[in-house]
């Protein structure tokens, strides 16, 4: 019982028992928070079986780890201080010469790291539209170490048809990464659908309370499992414990809370599709999204975050500013709502050009539909837009 990883629940148990039995010690249903840097030796050589420093090991960023690597269905999980952290180890996989395939629309700041930090160690980047697989078929070559997509993306819903691409990747050798923070879990399992690493900033939906910085990549093998714990422990960027208990308590709530999100977000799309002064909804849940039947083949929900485009800087402005439950913010996932405009906030490093072709406008207004009670959202958003 005690070391029974409860893996064959059903997911809002899971979210609950995965990978976690009581504390040994005390039967403590609660891990406890382990806040030591170091742990005794017995004798001179002999650490306490695998632990002897913690940014090797801590017991309590263990537990959560076990809770990742159960929810997504890999061989391995493992922790990181943020989803860039986690995104960094993937891509010191890597050597130089590699080429790398990457989603067109993926986060701002995975973009500036591939740009501004990794490319100048002579790993090449191709930014290529992964919803359409004849076009990544077209970009790979021999070279082709690693395919990196984020599904669906920030901020314009883009959905890349995981299997597909995995199945391109795997004919050159290549890696399949997909970021699953916009999905979590719940949602979307990219590694049964043949990815090979799933990362996540657990800042967003699993934490899913706004309090805590963190990451996780979860391997489809026990050897990549090995090779990023390697990379982990080599440069040393690892979540505290006091963090990772607080995201492990949150991700208790992650399967209720991804419920609530699917219903709101799904209602706040009905209801800015219904009116007649907005141009665009983007939400991969409504019918009318152009990769709606793709969405539905390979999510089992649609999450909280929807965009539209208010066809100004100066509405999306104003609107932005009126809301007075959706709070202007940066971030996403958790259970209040948010309101932004990425072309001046998310992706404001991402070049003009670029921008424009993706119709990252600074018309759009991107929300992180929270899990408050719906019609107090849509008054809200019904006052904003009086005041266009
Ligand atoms: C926020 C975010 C990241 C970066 O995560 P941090 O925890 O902020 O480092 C990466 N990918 C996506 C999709 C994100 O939303």
């Amino acid at each position: 019982m005690a070391t029974d990883s409860h893996s064959e629940l059903r997911p809002a148990s899971l979210v609950i028992h995965g990978g976690q039995a009581p504390e040994v010690t005390t039967g403590a249903v609660m891990p406890p928070i382990f806040q030591t840097s170091t742990y005794v030796q017995p004798a001179l050589g002999e650490p306490h079986g695998e632990y002897d420093y913690a940014r090797v090991a801590n017991p309590t960023r263990e537990r959560l780890e076990a809770s990742f690597q159960i929810l997504e269905g890999g061989e391995d999980g493992i922790a990181f201080a943020s989803g860039m952290a986690a995104i960094e180890a993937v891509l010191l996989l890597l050597s130089a010469g590699d080429h790398v395939i990457c989603e067109d629309n993926v986060y701002g700041g995975t973009q500036r790291l591939f740009r501004q930090v990794f490319e100048k160690f002579g790993i090449a980047f191709e930014f290529v539209d992964t919803r359409d697989p004849d076009r990544v078929a077209a970009a790979l070559t021999p070279k082709t170490k690693l395919v990196f997509v984020e599904t669906p993306t920030n901020p314009m819903m883009r959905i890349t048809p995981i299997a597909a691409i995995a199945e391109l990747a795997h004919g050159v050798g290549a890696l399949l990464c997909v970021d699953n923070t916009f999905a979590s879990p719940i949602n979307q399992r990219p590694i049964d659908l043949g990815a090979d690493i799933v990362v996540h900033s657990t800042t967003k939906y699993l934490n899913g309370h706004s309090d805590v910085i963190g990451g996780a990549a979860i391997t489809r093998t026990v050897d990549l499992g090995e090779r990023l714990r390697f990379i982990r422990k080599c440069s040393g960027a690892v979540p505290g414990p006091w963090d990772c208990w607080l995201c492990l308590r949150g991700i208790k709530t992650l399967h209720i809370r991804i419920e609530r999100h699917n219903q709101n977000g799904g209602a706040i799309a009905e209801y800015l599709q219904a009116r007649s002064d907005i141009e665009d909804v983007h939400y991969p849940g409504l019918p009318s999204h152009p990769q709606h039947e793709l969405a539905r083949s390979q999510m089992m929900g649609f999450g909280g975050m929807v965009s539209f485009e208010l066809g100004s800087p100066a509405r999306a402005r104003t609107f932005s500013e009126a809301t007075r439950i959706f709070q202007l913010a940066e971030s996403l996932g958790g259970v209040e709502s948010l309101v932004g405009v990425p072309a001046i906030m998310t992706h404001a490093s991402v070049p003009e050009d670029k921008r424009a072709e993706l119709g990252v406008t600074e018309g759009l207004v991107r929300l992180s539909v929270g899990i408050e009670a719906i019609e107090d959202l849509v008054e809200d958003l019904d006052r904003a837009f009086s005041m266009l």
